[in-house]
């Protein structure tokens, strides 16, 4: 395998439209090799300070000025900027996190969406006249927060950037990003094109740091109106106490345990494909990841037949050459997931995987076999922890009560998979299941749709006009007519 670095260069951090270093740095991995991406500075207190005051100085420098068209007009320059600079966004993307590169596409092809779709939207943002008496005129306007903080993960670094980013900037916001540190290079390159692509200097910054450092500096920042934050439930629960010390309002995208329920009448073919899809995607380490499996006994066996043969032929690779299955993240990750995998050996029937690939030329990078434990206990560790690797649980169920307990039975509740050609079923199943998304036949969904957790997968809504608004607040107001 050859070893490809992204150059030498040292990557900086993007404050006021200028690159800006730091006194420390840090090392990016290649998770398919081990081998040394980029160093990139880290960010500490003073670099989140600066950057915090940029966004301010932005906002009241100009931007909260603009007209809804005229950040609409950006936002589109935006779009096409990022797909016109695709190639290089996926193949970054891809060396950085491990993902295949056909993935990194479809990921470049959903950040220059959010910034289409929210350019569409913004100019039908305003407030209402509220009938409230005759003799005044009531009436609210939605206003920005002014400067939003944005802390994101290293799953998704793009699509999970821009999906709050071009909310918040639509709505007339300046914003501060802190990508995650295992994968922060093609935040830092956006930076830039969105730059050249019109954004004023200060609108956007980005301060790549340490989770504990940078972030949890921009988290308890007092100069911020709003915090999104996508990422673990621990780091959550923290990010949330930082925020309510200053008053400032969260949205909290966090983890998951997501069922694909399979009923009898299912489609085999489509649910065996789409489920198998929904938890090798991304080595398993997506939010919404379908990583639990429940399937009626009537079809159990067949079914189950045909996701091991899929994840049997499953190849494994380096993201840039495309495989079936990249590495996951890190060692770390690597370990924590084989970790699961040596719990599950006595929770579940090891079906297929179970270990890493034997093959030396991967022996470098952070692979792990496609895995499949069946029989799983609903109780068991396997099926109630986010993994966040390639690892599926099976748990059978023979009845549609039985299976909406199943589904709800873990402290998470983020999205959920319904697989039947029942519609009566269908309907009741998407009333009954306690999570943020149902998706039925499918596993899919576009940035129209509206994406939150219940439980411990947090809260707050991004994706749909519902996260444009969220990037807003209200402010009422009140004129008297009558003459006194
Ligand atoms: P993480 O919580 O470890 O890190 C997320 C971000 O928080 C990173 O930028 C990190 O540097 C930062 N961070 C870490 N410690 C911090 C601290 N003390 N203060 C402030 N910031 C800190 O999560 P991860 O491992 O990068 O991502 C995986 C998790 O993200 C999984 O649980 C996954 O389900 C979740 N996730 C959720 C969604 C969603 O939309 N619900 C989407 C993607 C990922």
């Amino acid at each position: 395998m050859t070893h490809q670095t992204l150059g030498t260069q040292r990557r900086m951090a993007h404050i006021n439209g200028t690159a800006a270093d730091a006194q420390d740095s840090f090392v990016v991995l290649d998770p398919a090799t081990g081998f040394e991406l980029a160093t990139v500075a880290a960010c500490g207190a003073d670099e989140v300070d600066q950057a915090v005051k940029a966004a301010q100085a932005a906002y009241d420098g100009g931007w909260k000025r603009t007209t809804a068209a005229e950040r609409a007009r950006i936002l589109r320059n935006i779009s096409s900027a990022i797909m016109a600079n695709g190639d290089e966004l996926a193949r970054i993307e891809s060396q950085d996190t491990g993902k295949p590169l056909r993935q990194a596409v479809v990921d470049v092809t959903f950040a220059a969406r959010f910034f289409e779709y929210y350019s569409n939207m913004v100019e039908a943002v305003f407030g209402s006249i509220i009938p409230a008496a005759t003799d005044r005129l009531t009436f609210s306007v939605r206003e920005p927060y002014g400067v939003t903080g944005h802390i994101t993960p290293w799953n998704y670094p793009l699509g999970l950037a821009t999906r709050t980013l071009a909310p918040s900037l639509a709505a007339g916001n300046c914003c501060v990003l802190k990508p995650a540190e295992e994968a922060p290079l093609s935040a830092l390159r956006l930076a830039e094109i969105m730059s050249e692509a019109g954004l004023p200097d200060g609108v956007l910054n980005v301060v790549p740091g340490i989770g504990a450092e940078a972030g949890a500096a921009l988290a308890a920042h007092p100069g911020l109106g709003k915090l999104s934050f996508t990422g673990s439930v621990p780091v959550g629960v923290k990010i949330g106490q930082a925020t309510a010390a200053n008053l400032v309002p969260a949205d909290l995208e966090l983890g998951g345990k997501s069922p694909n329920i399979v009923f009898g009448d299912a489609d085999m073919d489509a649910a065996a494909a789409t489920v198998a899809a929904s938890i090798l995607q991304n080595a398993g380490q997506t939010c919404s990841a379908g990583s639990r499996l429940l399937v009626h006994d009537s079809v159990h066996d067949e079914f189950v037949d045909r996701l091991v043969h899929i994840f049997q032929g499953t190849t494994l690779g380096p993201g840039l050459e495309n495989p079936g299955l990249g590495p996951v993240i890190s060692r770390k990750q690597q370990a924590r997931v084989l970790d699961y995998i040596a719990l599950g050996r006595g929770e579940g029937e090891l079906l297929v995987g179970g270990g890493v690939p034997e093959s030396e030329s991967l022996s470098g990078g952070n692979f792990v076999l496609p895995t499949i434990f069946d029989r799983v206990a609903p109780t068991a560790s396997i099926a109630q922890q986010e993994i966040f690797g390639p690892v599926l649980t099976v748990t059978s169920f023979d009845s549609t009560e039985e299976a909406v307990n199943l589904a709800n039975g873990t402290d998470y509740g983020l999205v959920a998979g319904v697989w039947t050609s029942d519609v009566g079923r269908a309907h009741r199943m998407i009333r009954d299941l306690q999570c943020g998304q149902v998706m039925v036949n499918t596993f899919s969904n576009g940035v129209e749709l509206p994406f939150s957790g219940r439980k411990q997968s947090g809260y707050g809504t991004s994706k749909s006009y519902e996260a444009l608004l969220g990037y807003t607040q209200s402010k009422g107001a009140v004129i008297m007519m009558a003459e006194h």
